[in-house]
Formats: structure tokens, C-alpha cells, sequence
């Protein structure tokens, strides 16, 4: 309908219309549909189409007009105020401050009322009165823009402050001013033509929209339809720009898109198709993974990030989980606690045991007490665990008191016994502060201290050291596996660092692609794997003392997760691979304590 209305504001003077101000007396008040008047004509017989034509034609370019010049001007304000802040800001914020101060629709009339009726100046005051709701929107976003690196970066390479405005920072604000700009043009036009319609605008024998609904008022009573032309049209053209402003904004703003929520569900959504499996890893296992799938819905793709997974964890046993990035080792972590985001995520299949509670059935009620208290996670990086406004003292205190009701100095004591526990030094004054006063190893072994806080069964540790440098790592580490030791705590340890899971783990599991390859006790899989993955992946770690030798690496990439390789997804990197591999689907293999999912494993070379 837009672009029919604007095709036809295009093409109005080269369209056969009659004199939109042709006056004829004779013919007043023709009704519609009359012989030489389509639409009738009005109090001096003027021929109403053609003067809502050309009443339309106005109307669009004075309001497209004003909104193009709010926007020019409001933006520039705002990106003014916005990068330069301090005193510029105040100054120009304050004045928009004052102009928004006055009911608008008054203050138009008073610039109008300075300036003379006309319809120039209607513009001035519409894009005036509309300016500072562009300046405000656009403010906000700058402040935001200012101080971030690549600004940094461009003032740090020579730019001045024009220039980082022009080149950095607008083209980072152009989809809100277009968003506002699409958004309000509507409101815009219905403003001037409000202004036309006091006869403040357009002046006689001018026709746009609004003046022509003026002039039609003295006989509304009489001939409706005078009023009733131009007031359909302003109905379709705003109606139809308002639609077309939201589809702009839904087009450029994905977090709007098509009605999905943006707030994760609080537990992952379990759409499992067909029964349960039966258990086949760890009768009697404190917790128990049982062919996991977790994928990740996107539109019509589907992301299997744990394609079956299966694991067990003892009693005080901790188990390492290696794999590349990407393999689906976080995805495996936090589907046990059902911590998937969803939407996309999604648990299509398998069961996850905590002693004999099947979590994936559990009611949101039962998670809810389960997580933190039974289940604790440990998060690679601490900065993301902790929110930065609060002291980490009372996000310690709440974690503890999330599941178990004590007053708040009772909490308070056990989080700083907590904090002693994880080696944290002065833990009395230690816990007033915030993060950012910690360093990296400290604000880790907050993370570890409120894992540990209600003395869970499991901990998840997930990369936790990664981020750390080597001798803060071996204390961590040590940490762990002392906590282990006394208090029985199982842990899954995922890293892809074989010199860690050497240290802490006395089993290891291999992933690859959503999948478990190889499984087994930690030493007899370091000192020969099975799998020809496991093989290359410990190959990749230099061996200090061990002489010269080619560092290798695995050539290839692993593959995108929605375009798995048939049967093993290894194959097409694996110096062993046979045609039998890419045939079907390659089972794991248990033998003892040892599992391998590969036709040709490595140790019956
Ligand atoms: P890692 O083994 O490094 O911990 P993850 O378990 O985090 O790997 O991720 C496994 C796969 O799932 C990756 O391919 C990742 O791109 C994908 N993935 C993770 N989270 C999401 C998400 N929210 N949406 C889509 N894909 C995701
Ligand atoms: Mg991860």
C-alpha cells in the first residue's frame, strides 16, 4: 500500500487530473461518482481527486521532510553529546531537556505562532518539537559506543574527533536512527497535517491533506464525503508507513525477531522421541549419563552438539573430559542440570540419573534444589560467574543460603570458612571486596568456593583453569583434588590439557564431534590409546626431556555439526580411516575398563 501511495505522489503531475484549485460554484458539493468528478468536489466545486492527489503529494513531502530533518539534527546532537560527553553533553542534553519540557503539540504552535502560518514553517516546527526524542535515542547508544576499544583504537591511530564520529561511530547508530526514523515519519505527517488542519500550514488555495479536512469541517453535516476523502487517506498513508516503520525495526534488530522470546526458559526444554534407553553405563553410579542427545534448534537446522553421550561418575571419582573446542564438552556439562539455553538448545534423547532421580523427568521445583545444592558447576571463565555490582560476600551468602535457611551472620561465617577453604588469603577482608578487586586466580577460587558452598556431591568443573597461568593452575588443582579426597566430591573435569586430567583424573574420556571416542583409566589410555584421535591428540602435547621432535598437529578441521560425515566423524582426518569407516554407524566398544569407538583401533596395530 506504500508504495502504491508513493508511486502515485511520484507520478501525480504527469497523471490526467483536472485543476486541483479550479474553481466552479456552479458545481458545489458534487456527490462521488458524478460524471466529471469521481470522487465529487468540494464548497467552491473544486475536483476533490485531484485535489487529493495533490493533497496527498504535500502532505507525504512535508512530513517526510520534517522527519528527515529531526532525524539529521537530532542525531547529530546526540552524537555529540553522546562521544563528547562531559560538559557538550550537559549543555545540549539540558536544552533538549527544555524543549521536551513543553507539551509538544503546544510548542509547535508557538514556533508557528513566531514564526507565521505557512508551510515552511509548519516544518521547522514539527521537526523541531520531534528533534530531541532523535537526540535522546540517539545519545544513549553513543555513551554506550564511546567507550568501547575499536574507539580507543581509532584515537590511539590518529583520528580526530570529527572523523571517529563519522567513520566509527555513525555507521554504528545508523540502524536506530533508521529504526526511529521509519517509526515516527507516520506521527510526523499526522503533525503537519494537524498544523494544515488549524490552518497554520498549507494556506489557501493550497491543498494537503490536513487543510482539505479543515476546509471540509464547516460541512461535515451536510457532505460527509468532503471530510471523508481526505480523512481515509491520512488513515492509509500513516497506517501503512507505522507497518512498514515496524517491519524495519523488526528486520534490523534481531533481538525482535519474529516474536522469540529473549530470555532463556529456566531449564532446558527435553523433547525425547521414543522411551528412555535402558541403563547401560554404571548401575549404582552416584550420577549417570545414558546416550545423551542435546541439539541445538535454529530455524530449520539442527545442531547435534552431544550426539548420545554416555558417562558415569563414582563416588569421590573424578573423570577427565578432553576435546577439541567445539566438541561438546560444556553442552554435555550443563545438560545434566538441564542449564542448555532454550530455545535453541533442546534435549532430544537419553536420561541423566543423580542416584536414582531421572533429571531429565525431574519438575523445575526439583531442579531448582538439585542445582547448586547436589550439582555445583565451576565456570572457565570467573569474571562471567560473578556479577560485578555485587561485594562477592553476598553472592556467596545467597548462593548458601539458596538452599539452606540460616541468618544472614551465619552465612556470612560460612562464606568466609568457605573462602578459606579455597586458599583464598585474609579471607575477612577479602570477602567485602568486589570482583574486579581480585585477581584472576582469586576470583576463580571464588568460583570454586561457591560451587563447594553447599557441600555438593558433584562439581562440574568446566575449563576452570584454562584461563590461569601455570603455578595458579597447579594450586587450583591441587585444591580440587584435596577437596576430593575429603569430602568425597565426584568432579568432571573438562580441559583439553592431557597434563591436567594426568594430575587430577583416574579416568579420562575422549569426545570428538558430539561423540564419546575413547574411554578409559588415565594412565593406560595416555600410555596407549586406542583411538587413532586420542593418538594424535596426545601427540600434540610437547613432552619436556623427550628430545627433539616434530611438533604435530591434526590436519583438517572437525566437522560443521550439521553436516556430520557418515558413520565416524573422524574419518576424513584419520591417517587409518578404511572405506568400512564412512559406512555406518561406528559403535563404542567396551572391553573392561576401556571403551573405543573405531573399526580399526590403534592398539591392534
Ligand atoms: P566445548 O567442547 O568447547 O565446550 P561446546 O559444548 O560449548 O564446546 O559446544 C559444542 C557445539 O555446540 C559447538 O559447535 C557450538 O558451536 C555449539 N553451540 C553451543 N552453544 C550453542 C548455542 N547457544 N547455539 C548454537 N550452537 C551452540
Ligand atoms: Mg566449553
Amino acid at each position: 500500500m506504500l508504495a502504491l501511495i508513493l508511486l502515485l505522489a511520484l507520478a501525480t503531475p504527469f497523471l490526467p487530473l483536472q485543476d486541483p484549485n479550479a474553481t466552479a460554484t456552479a458545481e458545489r458539493f458534487a456527490r462521488p461518482l458524478s460524471p466529471d468528478h469521481l470522487l465529487g468536489t468540494d464548497h467552491l466545486g473544486r475536483d476533490l481527486l485531484a485535489r487529493l492527489v495533490h493533497g496527498t503529494r504535500l502532505s507525504l513531502a512535508m512530513g517526510l521532510a520534517a522527519a528527515l530533518l529531526a532525524a539529521v539534527l537530532g542525531s547529530i546532537l546526540g552524537i555529540v553529546a553522546g562521544f563528547l560527553g562531559g560538559r557538550a553533553d550537559n549543555l545540549i542534553m539540558r536544552g533538549i531537556d527544555m524543549l521536551m519540557g513543553f507539551p509538544y503539540v503546544l510548542l509547535a504552535l508557538a514556533i508557528v505562532a513566531a514564526l507565521g502560518p505557512g508551510l515552511v514553517n509548519a516544518l521547522i516546527a514539527v521537526a523541531a518539537v520531534n528533534m530531541p526524542f532523535f537526540a535522546r535515542n540517539i545519545r544513549g547508544v553513543t555513551v554506550a559506543l564511546a567507550g568501547r576499544e575499536f574507539v580507543d583504537a581509532a584515537r590511539l591511530s590518529g583520528m580526530g574527533n570529527l572523523r571517529i564520529m563519522a567513520v566509527e561511530i555513525l555507521p554504528n547508530v545508523l540502524p536506530v536512527i533508521v529504526i526511529a526514523l521509519t517509526t515516527t515519519t507516520g506521527w510526523m505527517i499526522l503533525e503537519t497535517a494537524g498544523l494544515s488542519f488549524l490552518g497554520l500550514g498549507s494556506q489557501p488555495p493550497q491543498a494537503d491533506l490536513g487543510s482539505m479536512l479543515g476546509e471540509a469541517r464547516a460541512a461535515l453535516i451536510s457532505h460527509p464525503h468532503v471530510a471523508v476523502v481526505p480523512g481515509v487517506m491520512i488513515f492509509l498513508v500513516v497506517m501503512s508507513i507505522n507497518l512498514f516503520g515496524d517491519g524495519v525495526r523488526d528486520a534490523l534488530d534481531p533481538r525482535l525477531g519474529a516474536g522469540a522470546p529473549t530470555r532463556p526458559l529456566p531449564a532446558t526444554v527435553v523433547d525425547r522421541t521414543g522411551p528412555p534407553p535402558p541403563s547401560q553405563a554404571g548401575h549404582g553410579a552416584l550420577l549417570a549419563i545414558d546416550d545423551l542427545r542435546t541439539e541445538f534448534r535454529i530455524g530449520r537446522r539442527v545442531l547435534p552438539a552431544a550426539g548420545g553421550v554416555s558417562l558415569s561418575l563414582g563416588r569421590g571419582e573424578a573423570l577427565g573430559l578432553v576435546g577439541e573446542s567445539g566438541s561438546g564438552k560444556s553442552v554435555t556439562a550443563l545438560s545434566v542440570m538441564r542449564l542448555v539455553a532454550s530455545p535453541p538448545g533442546v534435549i532430544a534423547g537419553g536420561t541423566v540419573r543423580l542416584d536414582d532421580t531421572e533429571v531429565l523427568d525431574a519438575p523445575l521445583r526439583i531442579l531448582r534444589g538439585l542445582r547448586g545444592r547436589r550439582v555445583a558447576y565451576v565456570f572457565q571463565d570467573p569474571q562471567g560467574t560473578l556479577h560485578p555490582l555485587y561485594r562477592i560476600g553476598e553472592q556467596l551468602t545467597e548462593a548458601i543460603r539458596a538452599h539452606q535457611p540460616m541468618s544472614l551472620q551465619a552465612a556470612r561465617a560460612r562464606a568466609i570458612e568457605l573462602l578459606r577453604d579455597v586458599r583464598m588469603p585474609r579471607p575477612e577482608d577479602r570477602i567485602d571486596d568486589y570482583p574486579h578487586q581480585l585477581s584472576g586466580g582469586q576470583r576463580q577460587r571464588v568460583g570454586i568456593a561457591m560451587a563447594l558452598a553447599n557441600d555438593p556431591d558433584v562439581i562440574m568443573a568446566d575449563e576452570p583453569t584454562t584461563a590461569l597461568d601455570v603455578t595458579v593452575q597447579a594450586q587450583i588443582l591441587a585444591l580440587l583434588d584435596q577437596l576430593r579426597r575429603e569430602r568425597g566430591l565426584a568432579i568432571l573435569f573438562i580441559t583439553h590439557d592431557f597434563g591436567v586430567v594426568a594430575q587430577l583424573c583416574e579416568r579420562l574420556a575422549v569426545m570428538y564431534a558430539g561423540r564419546i571416542v575413547e574411554e578409559g583409566p588415565t594412565a593406560e589410555v595416555l600410555a596407549a590409546p586406542a583411538h587413532p584421535y586420542t593418538r594424535r591428540l596426545i601427540a600434540c602435547v610437547p613432552a619436556p626431556g623427550a628430545g627433539r621432535r616434530r611438533l604435530e598437529t591434526i590436519p583438517g578441521l572437525p566437522p560443521p555439526l550439521d553436516a556430520l560425515p557418515p558413520g565416524c566423524a573422524f574419518a576424513p582426518r584419520c591417517h587409518r580411516a578404511r572405506p568400512a569407516c564412512s559406512d555406518g554407524e561406528v559403535v563404542l566398544r567396551r572391553t573392561g575398563m576401556r571403551a573405543v569407538r573405531c573399526l580399526y583401533p590403534e592398539a591392534a596395530a
